[in-house]
């Protein structure tokens, strides 16, 4: 039958396994882990809002109004006020019509690509899309059709060879590498084939474009170069969930059609109370990205300094690529045992060959958390 002890001595065998560590204490940069006092430099808690003083009280007070669980789906008896609002708040914020919440972005990507397509239509996917585009395209059973990384004209080829609906997806941020997805021109080939563009802006949302409306607002393109928007509220936003954005019909489509949103419990209405508030202070302080803006600098030419070449990105995610597993992982301990946690990205996160240290940063480190980083960076060895 199913013998796991083989299966995870194989893993083990092949340094596959993960493990867990224990944190204690709010995500910052300053955090317990594993008993420990730790610098990290590895959440999505990009703007510093996770553990803001203003969003968890707004959290505690609509507790008291809605209680913990919402009980049921949306569908059912889960949607309140809070819910509305929240999601009037995020059609405002990214300029769109309507908003729709989902309880996570990989449900919102699942329901999402799977209301969307069926078998005979098609599915155009970057080779580094996030791991719930791809199970999305393979639940939807449509045509799988994948172009190299970030490269529009292979886009445009696939998208010449596909059938039936299409939808073109790509992460706006490579939530592994930190770079942007070329969108304006896959726009424009979405829109030469009749295409409809996805974009999934988990890592652009509240880091990019002005007032934080994320990488398609950073290029200047709204719902006619891009119908369906998904971001997720557990990242930059500080909170947990997801939204997807587009005009009335997709969301009413969406409403009825969207598995994952109609068989599953709504988010906690004070989450959704919370969140709203989080999205006010997203717009409002943009000394939080300039922050951000400021930190990247001094980790790349600090980086540059000591001829540590990072991979080419301007977001918070600034991975260090190593190459080797076992390197990567011997330079995740380095660093560990300097008292810093920068997690190892390993096969099958990013492709073989391909291991890293992912490097993210927040607007809550000061400079001198990057100056310990540098430090502590200087004392692994890359390969030349
Ligand atoms: N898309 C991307 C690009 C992501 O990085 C993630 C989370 N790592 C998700 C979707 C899933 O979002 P959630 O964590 O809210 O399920």
């Amino acid at each position: 039958m199913f013998d796991l002890r083989q299966r995870l001595e194989a893993r083990r065998a092949a340094g596959r396994q993960r493990f867990r560590r224990l944190t204690d204490g709010p995500v910052g940069p300053l955090q317990r882990v594993d008993g420990r006092e730790i610098l990290t430099f590895c959440s999505n808690d990009y703007l510093g809002l996770a553990s803001h003083p203003e969003i968890a009280e707004s959290l505690r007070r609509a507790t008291r109004i809605y209680g913990t669980g919402s009980g049921s789906a949306h569908l059912i008896n889960g949607h309140t006020r809070a819910h509305h609002a929240l999601e009037e708040a995020l059609a405002e914020f990214t300029g769109r019509p309507r908003a729709l919440l989902f309880s996570t972005g990989y449900m919102a990507n699942l329901g999402t690509v799977g209301a969307l397509l069926s078998r005979g239509d098609s599915l155009i996917e970057d080779r580094l899309n996030h791991a719930s585009l791809i199970d999305a395209g393979t639940l939807s059973g449509a045509k799988r059709l994948r172009y190299a990384h970030g490269d529009a004209e292979a886009a445009d080829l696939q998208l010449a060879r596909a059938a039936g609906n299409c939808l073109l997806v790509t992460d706006g941020v490579f939530s592994m590498d930190g770079d942007l997805a070329p969108l304006p021109a896959l726009a424009e080939a979405a829109q030469a084939h009749g295409a409809w563009l996805m974009v999934d802006d988990a890592h652009g949302i509240g880091v990019l474009g002005p007032g934080g409306r994320g990488s398609l607002s950073h290029f200047g393109l709204g719902l006619t170069e891009a119908p369906v928007l998904m971001g997720t509220l557990g990242k930059a936003i500080g909170t947990a969930g997801a939204f997807v954005a587009g005009d009335e019909d997709l969301i009413e489509y969406l409403i009825g059609a969207a598995r994952t949103y109609l068989f599953t419990t709504a988010m906690p209405a004070a989450i959704a109370e919370a969140t709203r508030t989080a999205l006010g202070l997203v717009v409002r302080e943009d000394w939080r990205r300039e922050r951000l803006q400021q930190l990247i600098a001094q980790l790349r030419a600090g980086a540059s300094a000591l001829d540590l070449e990072l991979m080419p990105s301007a977001t918070p995610i600034q991975p260090l690529r190593i190459g080797d597993s076992a390197r990567a992982l011997a330079a995740a301990e380095t660093l560990w045992a300097q008292g810093i946690l920068v997690p190892a990205i390993r096969p099958p996160t990013v492709a073989e060959g391909q291991a890293r240290l992912r490097i993210t940063l927040s607007a809550a480190h000061e400079p001198a958390h990057i100056d310990r980083l540098l430090d502590a960076l200087a004392t692994i060895r890359t390969p030349q």
